[in-house]
């Protein structure tokens, strides 16, 4: 969790109800950046393309130059919202890979580039331009090198046939502003979080589109060398984690985390797993025989996080542990802890009661009051009283307005605490209000006080879980490797889910084994 300076809703209304700006500020430049890319892309000729993969003609929004430029703006939105995986070794190796297979394709002079995003979603995108993104959570479900070379060949089809140019310019920018707004305002981030697996990019081009890029990335992943079976058992081993995940998420109340590439709506996950069966039946194996590169694909995911990664910060039994900023703090049981990027974001099942911590760099002469009125602008405000909790002092106070749960009407509850060279900024709201607090005001300031430095012997609760390569040798069950499944109800099915064996499947003498450790 790399904290940046966030003025969520810190727009409490300035004494006599008028509103501060300073939220609005910080969407608006946004808002002005995406107006600027909008433009620019109108500006860009619409023009009617050969598509390099079938000769013909398609009519394309932007110039491959134009699409170029863009994909290297929309890099740093995604960098910034996401983070790159902090290994390097990974990054290469996924680079390599991809460009192997990016190498066979018409369009090799893009110069593709491959990420590896630390977010462990299951997915997989591109904006087009020869970007190309893997979020590290799909790399988990991956079980060879040929299976990453059908993920990569898809998301490289989608480019070849020019589907992110194709594709209304607006609807992309649409999910570039969802990522920006999520970074901008905290009060929306809510919001964000639901609709962004909801846009052009993260759900897919549509169903031809989608079919089209598996026929490509078969062809580019089989010409590399790539085993071509390897992309219908990629997508069997996705649709069981979707299917899986669609249950969880519905028990629970909330958005699946899923591979657009597969599934649901459309097309049909049996017609995309049929149509890649078929397609590698078609094609004859090389002289030397087929690459799977199971060995190297496991040697390069070897310690892979499993959920957050050490710099996000990790949850266990809804304690947050975070070891660069030596910080533990916990929050009431059920509620949903979401780590993102940029802030920690923890809100109730129904979304209303919601308490968000974001870091900043401390200023050198402000004490904490003059540091949180300074943040608030002079709005109004009632309660406020010095506090320290674990040796940090620091100040709180409610403001009147600003609840981004009630449109920007009830009241907040501040809190500000110093570290070495550190703010926290702790902001709590909920839907309704009484006597002039939020109505979770109690449980906010119970959490703020449960704030602390990490012990020595806490250390190990801030390391991440992560993926163990195991041999099978003898006959083995999984139930043996179950103990360190973060999911005491379906460890064995986490298990199944990550090593292609659900439903109900073992591994047999021989295999690699994923296991958490
Ligand atoms: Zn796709």
């Amino acid at each position: 969790m790399e904290f940046t300076v966030v003025r969520n809703y810190a727009s409490a209304s300035e004494p006599g109800g008028v509103r501060s700006t300073s939220s609005v500020s910080l969407l608006s430049r946004r808002a002005s950046t995406l107006f600027a890319l909008a433009a620019i892309a109108a500006l860009s000729t619409v023009s009617c393309a050969t598509n390099p993969a079938t000769g013909g003609h398609n009519v394309v929004l932007t110039t491959v130059k134009g699409e170029q430029d863009q994909a290297r703006r929309v890099h740093q939105e995604i960098i910034q919202f996401y983070g790159l995986y902090e290994d390097q070794s990974v990054q290469d190796y996924v680079q390599r890979v991809g460009a192997r297979v990016a190498a066979q394709t018409p369009i090799a002079n893009w110069n593709f580039k491959f990420f590896v995003l630390d977010d462990d979603e299951v997915n997989a995108f591109t904006p087009g331009g020869g970007y190309v993104y893997i979020h590290r959570g799909l790399l988990n479900y991956l079980n060879s090198e040929a299976e990453l070379a059908a993920v990569l060949g898809h998301e490289i089809g989608h480019d070849v046939a020019r589907h992110p140019a194709r594709t209304e310019t607006r609807s992309v920018l649409m999910s570039v502003g969802a990522v920006a707004a999520a970074i901008a305002s905290g009060s929306e981030a809510i919001a964000q979080m639901a609709n962004i697996g909801a846009t052009a990019w993260f759900q897919g081009y549509g169903r031809e589109n989608e079919m089209e890029a598996d026929r490509l990335g078969l062809t580019y992943a089989a010409k590399a060398g790539y085993r071509p079976e390897a992309m219908a058992s990629t997508f069997k081993a996705l649709r069981s984690q979707e299917s899986f995940e669609l249950q969880q998420a519905k028990a629970e109340s909330r958005q699946p985390n899923i591979y657009h590439g597969v599934f649901s709506d459309h097309p049909a996950p049996d017609a995309r797993v049929i149509q890649a069966t078929q397609g590698a039946a078609h094609i004859s194996q090389p002289p030397n025989g087929w690459l799977d590169n199971r060995d190297a694909y496991m040697h390069a995911i070897e310690g892979l996080p499993y959920g957050s990664s050490r710099e996000q910060g990790i949850v266990r039994d809804n304690r947050f542990y975070h070891e660069g900023m030596a910080l533990t703090v916990a929050f009431p049981r059920g509620w949903t802890v979401n780590n993102l990027r940029d802030r920690l974001l923890v809100y109730t099942k129904q979304k209303d009661a919601l308490l968000q911590i974001t870091t900043e760099k401390r200023p050198e002469k402000q004490s904490p009051r003059e540091f949180l009125l300074s943040k608030l602008k002079g709005g109004g405000f009632s309660r406020g009283a010095d506090i320290s909790v674990d040796g940090m002092e620091g100040y709180t106070l409610i403001t009147r307005a600003g609840s981004p749960l009630d449109s920007g009407e009830g009241p907040v509850r501040w809190a500000a605490l110093y570290r070495d060279k550190s703010v926290f900024l702790i902001g709590g709201a909920s839907r309704s209000s009484a006597n002039g607090a939020p109505v979770d005001d109690g449980i906010f300031m119970s959490c703020v006080e449960t704030m602390r430095h990490l012990k020595p012997a806490e250390y190990p609760l801030a390391q991440p879980y992560r993926l163990k390569i195991v041999r099978v040798e003898g006959p083995i069950k999984l139930g043996d490797y179950v103990k360190n499944v973060p999911d005491e109800k379906f460890q064995q099915e986490r298990l199944e889910l990550l090593n292609g064996l659900y439903p109900k499947g073992e591994p047999r003498p021989g295999d690699f084994l994923k296991v958490i450790d």
